[in-house]
């Protein structure tokens, strides 16, 4: 499979508005700091395309990355930088398969309830599939929302693990699960030294990967905190906008 990672960014993406600081200003004059708001794009051997999440700046990810057609949106949670773009595309295409728990699921429908998407209520920890790819939703913690998950995708023995929003305490039945990765995507807000509740830090983030024997680990979720993307990515495995990775 290929994994694209569409948006790299936080909740408020970089460059923050009104903020000048070194990192929003590499990201206002095209260098790599700037970063959409999270979305994934996994494409399966067989062609199919799937997102994970769909973050407000959707329409522009999706003709950057010259993507069409989306065959199945799977939903992490309801905050708005995950769901709000879904209407960008689902306007053009209109029968689109979602797939979620179902209390994430109630919860952005009943936002864009305008729209009517085939929804798929999933459970944690219960595989399903789309196309050939094999699906799994794992719990994670990212208060104050109680039902927040992530996602592991298995095609032809590969692993891909997405940890979506979380702390670092993640349940003990996700971490048997997410174990030896080919791939791990990891949430990673900011560099060390901050106080974080939601999210993980890098060095945590990386902590993570050591504790699931990843063998190649990227993180995203990114806030301006961190120096703009080429000094950072010195010292961090950062993620940007457009990084594609085949597994
Ligand atoms: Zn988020
Ligand atoms: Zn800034
Ligand atoms: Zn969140």
């Amino acid at each position: 499979m290929e994994v694209t990672l569409l948006g790299t960014g936080d909740a408020i993406g970089t460059p923050v508005v009104g903020c000048k600081c070194e990192t929003c200003n590499d990201g206002r004059n095209g260098g790599k700091s700037r970063r959409y708001r999270f979305s994934i794009l996994i494409k399966s051997n067989n062609g199919s395309s799937i997102l994970v999440d769909t973050g407000p700046d959707l329409k522009w990810q999706l003709i950057e990355n010259d993507i069409g057609h989306i065959d199945g949106v799977i939903w992490t949670h309801g905050h708005y930088d995950h769901y709000a773009g879904f209407v960008e595309f689902h306007r053009i295409q209109r029968k689109v398969d979602v797939y979620g728990l179902s209390d994430t699921l109630d919860y952005i429908l009943d936002y864009l309830y305008f729209l009517k998407p085939i929804r798929h209520d999933v459970q944690a920890y219960e595989t399903f599939n789309i196309d050939n790819l094999n699906i799994t939703l794992f719990e994670v913690t990212h208060p104050p929302l109680k039902k927040v998950v992530g996602v592991v995708v298995v095609e032809n023995g590969k692993k891909v693990v997405i940890t979506g929003d979380t702390c670092a305490n993640i349940p003990k039945k996700s971490m048997d699960i997410i174990k030896e990765p080919d791939v791990l995507i990891a949430d990673a807000i900011v560099p060390t030294g901050f106080n974080v509740q939601k999210h993980m830090d890098a060095k945590q983030a990386l902590e993570l990967s050591e504790n699931i024997k990843a063998k190649y680990t990227v993180l995203t979720h990114l806030s301006h905190y961190f120096k703009p993307h080429d000094i950072a990515t010195k010292e961090f495995p950062l993620g940007y906008d457009g990084m594609k990775i085949i597994v």
